[in-house]
């Protein structure tokens, strides 16, 4: 399994950096921690998959000009 490495989007057509649909698949796996009054507390998810099928642009609508870049190490 790989860890996803902080990216950002950019729109390469309008310039948009902020505002994406993304169409993702995620699979997981984790703890219900359940009280006896039913209450529910999730742990420890594990990520067994994750795929992103398509990231379109919010602003111009389109998919085509979208590139995932990598964020640079804050410093
Ligand atoms: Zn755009």
């Amino acid at each position: 399994m790989t860890d996803d490495l902080p990216t950002r989007y950019r729109c390469t057509k309008c310039g948009n950096l902020t505002r994406f649909d993304v169409t993702e698949t995620l699979r997981t796996r984790s703890f219900h921690h359940f009280t006896l009054g039913g209450d529910v507390q999730i742990e420890e998810v594990e990520t067994l998959a994750h795929d992103i099928e398509s990231v379109s642009c919010r602003w111009c609508g389109s998919g085509d000009g979208v590139v995932s870049e990598a964020l640079a190490d804050p410093v």
